[in-house]
């Protein structure tokens, strides 16, 4: 008798493609997060052999300071589970640099680690049964994270002239009004995209109005370390029953593809905590290991990373004032950056040009621009702005940042670094501004 040759194979992968397609509703229509998607579109095109300026990841130029690494090659035979909440030497050192840093008191008890403060971020909305309140231009992921959880996002809209950065008596207005349900509100500052952050008197005026509405208030202060001038305050001393502050080793230490971010909770909070590390044991059960060790180190800190911290925001310092300088002489609208390391064009004092040309979307903007000069953007919709406003965010980090340090260390502090330096070690990002000029015109 012939053997049963069994379903054709044909048949076995038409059913397997069907049965792929039996997606959760919570992910129809999910796609690839912005900024990571079109980095690997810019990866393909330099493989291709396009010069691309890679302007869209906001990823840090610098490297990580050496003692953190030597830290991480001794800790490399680090190999057990860590508890889900984190290691207590590194929760100890986050909670002593939150105190220090911040001025407000807390223990390891209150500190969460995980891998990254956006795994963080999807636990806490995941755990609190509350919506979303996001100002935009926002981070990309907030809103996508919401929407996968099945939550309401009220979204703030800045406006252009308060430098897309939302005003506390315009979160009232948009608050009042609604009903009282549980809600977050995510503030980040200094900001992914506009690069602004707010003053301690506004911090205190958005303090009051989240108390008015008892909000939760998640604080992600990512690029709190890298306030150009050292400067970062928070909302947590303003309003500290009821901040969670995000942060981790992604931008201020270079260290995004480790992989470690951390949220700081209040006591008043300590359910909400409780249930995030019940998740997370239940889900990626600890951050790695022989990170966790190494951080332990960032955290704790020391002369050689302030030093290093000190070079870095003098040259993102320098980086972003001329980057805004030169767009705003395009005649386009950019804040000079006080943060981190984006900014957040305007295109719409130009918009007759572009319409001209037919381009009346963000989306059309960058999609345009990448292929007539390489230069790639985010376009604004990917910061939760109407696509028809066209704005987009530049992350002013295509130069070689180990460079960058090393030849600042030599300048003294009080020089200001000028147009030479800048044409040394960032001569990207300064022909990446004159591709778009030429463009434009
Ligand atoms: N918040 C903001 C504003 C960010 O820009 C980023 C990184 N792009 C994150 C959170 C997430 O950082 P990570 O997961 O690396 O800690």
């Amino acid at each position: 008798m012939l053997p049963d040759r069994g379903p054709d194979v044909l048949d076995l992968e038409t059913a397997m493609a069907r049965l792929s397609e039996h997606l959760s509703p919570a992910v129809r229509g999910l796609s690839t997060s912005p900024a990571i998607a079109m980095n690997e579109r810019c990866d393909q095109m330099r493989a291709a052999g396009v010069d691309v300026y890679k302007l869209a990841l906001g990823q840090s130029p610098f490297p990580v300071p050496e003692r953190i690494v030597e830290a991480l090659r001794a800790n490399a035979g680090q190999k057990d589970y860590l508890p889900a909440e984190g290691l207590p030497a590194l929760r100890r050192a986050v909670a002593r640099f939150v105190e220090k840093r911040i001025g407000i008191d807390r223990t390891e008890d209150d500190v969460l680690v995980g891998p990254g403060s956006k795994e963080l971020l999807f636990l806490l909305q995941l755990a609190f049964a509350g919506d979303l309140v996001v100002p935009t231009p926002s981070w990309t992921s907030y809103v996508p994270q919401a929407r996968v959880l099945g939550r309401e996002v009220t979204l703030v809209p800045a406006r252009a002239e308060n430098g897309f950065m939302v005003t506390a008596a315009a979160l009232d207005a948009a608050l009042s009004g609604h009903y009282g349900g549980p809600r977050i509100l995510v503030l980040n500052y200094p900001n992914n995209p506009t690069g602004l952050t707010y003053g301690v008197d506004e911090l205190r005026e958005i303090a009051k109005v989240a108390r008015t509405h008892d909000l939760l208030v998640l604080s992600d202060e990512i690029y709190g370390e890298l306030h150009h001038k050292g400067q970062h305050a928070s909302i947590a001393k303003h309003y500290p029953e009821g901040t969670i502050i995000s942060g981790g080793m992604s931008k201020w230490l270079g260290a995004g593809g480790w992989r470690l971010g951390t949220f700081v909770f209040p006591q008043e909070l300590g359910k909400l905590r409780r249930a995030m590390a019940a998740l997370a044991s239940e889900t990626f059960t600890s951050t790695s290991a022989p990170i966790s060790h190494a951080a332990i180190v960032a955290f704790e800190g020391g002369e050689d990373i302030e030093r290093y911290l000190t070079h870095v925001r003098r040259v993102l310092a320098a980086v972003g004032r001329q980057t805004a300088r030169r767009l705003t002489a395009l005649g386009l609208a950019c804040a000079q950056p006080v943060g981190g390391f984006h900014v957040f064009v305007d295109f719409g004092p130009r918009a007759e040009k572009l319409r001209a040309r037919g381009i009346t979307t963000s989306t059309m903007l960058v999609e345009r621009l990448l292929e007539k000069t390489g230069v790639a953007l985010l376009p604004g919709s990917a910061f939760a702005r109407p696509d028809e406003e066209l704005t987009a965010r530049l992350s002013y980090v295509d130069f070689d940042g180990t460079k960058a340090l090393a030849a600042v260390q030599v300048i003294p502090k009080e020089q200001p670094l000028d147009e030479t330096f800048l044409r040394r070690q960032a001569p990207r990002i300064l022909a990446a501004v004159d591709a778009i000029g030429k463009w434009i015109e």
